[in-house]
């Protein structure tokens, strides 16, 4: 399959790399479309995400179909349902426990989704997959997974109607 390899600092190419194979509790998703992160972002420019080591694949907001499905997955998942399946915390580090699962450092995450092809363990099937109707436009749930942070950081601000705030945003402070 085709997928854009991170190399290191400004260098993506796009590669032949060998197309993923599922084991029994994962299911194999054919990328639609991803999103592009700030995390990818600042990856590709500044080198600098401990997650993301070079060379590897980038991008975690995706959308897809479901092509194959692994003999353990237990949730309705079969082939051809739409899925969106951002990364999760394990549920069990500190971090997880106190409902930080954003700093979570044992994440689950699939494969990089500049790619055709990713790999879902069971594990985001089964607390963070959703699945997607046929007819959505793919554009609008490829940003499910920022939607969700956006709300997450206002939640966490304890952000109130009526209430002025001060905000950071690329590059520059604005009061709302
Ligand atoms: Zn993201
Ligand atoms: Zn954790």
């Amino acid at each position: 399959m085709k997928a854009a390899v991170y190399k290191g600092i400004g260098q993506i190419e796009i590669e032949e790399v060998e197309k993923p194979r599922i084991n029994s509790s994962e299911a194999l998703v054919k990328i639609e479309m991803a999103g592009i992160c700030g995390t990818d972002v600042k990856t590709f420019v500044r080198g600098g995400h401990p997650m993301f080591q070079p060379p590897c694949i980038l991008g975690h907001e995706f959308v897809g179909r479901i092509v194959e499905v692994g003999e353990n997955i237990e949730k309705d998942f079969t082939e051809g349902t739409y899925v969106i399946a951002p990364y999760i915390g394990c549920n069990k580090c500190e971090a997880c426990r106190e409902g930080k699962s954003e700093l979570c450092k044992n994440k689950y995450a699939t494969g990089g989704a500049f790619a055709e092809y990713v790999t879902v363990p069971e594990e985001i099937l089964k607390r963070a997959a959703f699945r997607v109707p046929d007819d959505t436009p793919k554009g609008v749930m490829v940003l499910a997974e920022p939607l969700a942070c956006a709300i997450h950081g206002i939640e966490r601000a304890n952000i109130k109607p009526h209430k002025r705030f001060l905000l950071w945003e690329v590059g520059q402070w604005g009061v709302y």
